[in-house]
């Protein structure tokens, strides 16, 4: 076992319940990432976009999370309380299907950072400004093993690389076909 080392784990719980759709959280996120900050606001810019739809009565925050290089094939729909959600729209991935968490000039994926900054941030921005109490933030300690995370590190820049190299459908055969000789 390697040296442990404290890692913080920070949540945002959403609870769409209470979310009225103001859309505040785009503004405050897309003026607080605005170059220079707070210079302007675009909820195209925000990393958090909210699924509104009034006549259902239907809002619902989604974070921007990785980018994809390919769409899925898929558009399942899930029925929750009665209501009907397209997956596609609940996605966190910058992917080529759709626009949603590109940045509208460039192009370029844009994802969550928790509002990183130098000092800290009391809590992230949309959280901040989220005046129904929908979004709450939560930071949690937990120990990691430092050997294994580097030893993940490396495996994912390997992983990667090879991505990049021979293409994902090429590694996915290749680690089906170890996994089925093990
Ligand atoms: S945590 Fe910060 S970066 Fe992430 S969506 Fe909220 S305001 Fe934007
Ligand atoms: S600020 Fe809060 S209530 Fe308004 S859209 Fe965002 S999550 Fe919903």
């Amino acid at each position: 076992m390697g040296e442990k080392r404290k890692k913080t784990i920070k949540t945002i719980h959403v609870d769409a319940d209470k979310c009225n759709g103001c859309r505040a959280c785009e503004m405050a996120c897309s003026a607080f990432h605005a170059t220079p900050k707070y210079s302007s606001n675009n909820p195209a810019r925000s990393r958090v976009r909210v699924i509104r739809k009034p006549l259902e009565d239907m809002y619902v925050p989604v974070y921007a999370g990785e980018y994809t290089p390919a769409e899925c094939m898929g558009r399942n729909k899930y029925k929750i309380d009665g209501k009907e959600y397209d997956e596609c729209a609940l996605c966190r991935a910058s992917c080529p299907a759709r626009d949603r968490f590109k940045e509208p000039d460039s192009g370029l994926p844009l994802k969550c950072d928790m509002c990183e900054d130098v000092p800290d941030l009391e809590e992230p921005l949309c959280v901040k400004w989220c005046m129904v109490g929908a979004l709450t933030y939560e930071e949690r300690e937990v120990e990691v093993d430092e050997e294994e995370e580097v030893k993940l590190d490396e495996m994912e820049v390997g992983l990667e690389s090879l991505v990049d190299k021979y293409g994902l459908q090429q590694v996915k055969d290749l680690v089906a076909r170890i996994s089925q000789k093990k």
